[in-house]
């Protein structure tokens, strides 16, 4: 390694966040920066030794951490002790791995979804602890928080910048499309796409899962790509920051569906079924700690990355995680 030059191991490289620095990383690499993006067929973070071989063979000298077990809220729901100990496992190996091998920073990933469930809105970076998360997704949300502790402890104990950053919710092109596991916007286009795959009729009828009434901010993972590259370059705390879109970029549901069927050209029938959980009806926060520092930052509008996400997703179907 010559002097300066900074090796960026990127854990969760093969999914949709890690597959979006990926692209954006091709054409905005500073000379001085090596990046590597591992999955999980690299090494098991769950597992100690499978994450300390994966330091010795790449020697990093930053590190940003996705890798997580992700699901959207059905999954979370029935999971959630698995969601603790995976998460735990992972976050606990690779920062204390990252010590031990002396990584100068570590980004590694929070939620939105992870804040309490009673607070005030919008909520902000100083809240992640402030009380219980919402019922459904209490696994993955204590994990997360652990992070943020953790990063404390490594800054007092050791002075370290190991840093986290809370994403809202995101999507994009290598989105988990599995209806068991996906999220509310990869869910919607699988089930789309398998309805109208054989015949785009107007007797077809798309069913939404819930009211359509819950509000939630959007990232693109291109958009969400930019903002953690910066992060690694540039945020020098140990605070955890918001990336998400603006608090006036908020949408409902119905307002996701409706821009599904429209980039599928959907000829058919919407419909809503009130039977299905909601979940968090909002979580609006607040990205003015992020726009302190990037002020321009433009967001790609939400109906053009839906459009690109389905192209993507029309044209990668048997190679898409479904
Ligand atoms: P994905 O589900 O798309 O990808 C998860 C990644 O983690 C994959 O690369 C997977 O590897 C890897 N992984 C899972 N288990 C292990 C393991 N035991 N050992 C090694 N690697 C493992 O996740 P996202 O890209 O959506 O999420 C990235 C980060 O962003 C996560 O920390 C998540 O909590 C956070 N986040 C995501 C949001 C979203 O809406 N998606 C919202 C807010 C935060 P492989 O595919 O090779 O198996």
């Amino acid at each position: 390694m010559s002097e300066g030059e900074k090796i960026v191991l990127v854990t969760g490289g093969t999914g949709l966040v890690g597959t979006a620095i990926r692209n954006v990383i091709e054409s905005n690499k500073n000379e001085n920066e090596k990046w590597i993006f591992v999955g999980s067929k690299d090494a098991d973070l769950c597992d100690k030794q499978s994450t300390e071989e994966l330091f010795k063979k790449h020697k990093p000298t930053h590190v940003i951490h996705l890798a997580a077990m992700v699901g959207g809220l059905f999954h979370n729901m029935a999971h959630n002790l698995d969601f603790l100990r995976k998460n735990i496992h992972m976050n606990d190996n690779v920062l204390q791995t990252a010590h031990e091998n002396d990584v100068v920073k570590v980004v590694s990933c929070l939620s939105t979804c992870i804040f309490p469930d009673k607070t005030t809105y919008p909520i902000d970076e100083s809240m992640v602890h402030n009380g219980p998360p919402h019922p459904s997704n209490y696994g993955y949300s204590y994990a997360k928080r652990l992070i943020d502790i953790q990063n404390k402890g490594y800054y007092e104990q050791y002075g370290r910048i190991y840093t986290s950053i809370i994403p809202c919710n995101v999507f994009g092109p290598n989105d988990n499309f599995q209806p068991s596991a996906s999220h509310v916007i990869p869910g919607l286009m699988r089930r789309l796409y398998d309805l109208i795959k054989d015949g785009n009729t107007e007797d077809k009828v798309f069913t939404v899962l819930g009211s359509g009434k819950p509000l939630r901010q959007f990232i693109y993972s291109l958009d969400l790509a930019k903002l953690i590259i910066w992060v690694l370059r540039s945020y020098d705390s140990v605070e955890p920051i918001i990336l998400s879109v603006d608090e006036s970029q908020e949408v409902t549901i119905s307002q996701v569906a409706e821009a599904i069927a429209q980039a599928f050209n959907f000829k058919g029938k919407l419909e809503h079924d009130l039977s299905a959980a909601d979940g968090q009806y909002k979580k609006t926060a607040s990205n003015a700690k992020l726009r302190k520092y990037l002020p321009d930052f433009q967001f790609t509008p939400f109906n053009q990355a839906i459009k690109e996400t389905v192209d993507w997703y029309i044209a990668n179907y048997d190679q898409a995680r479904n």
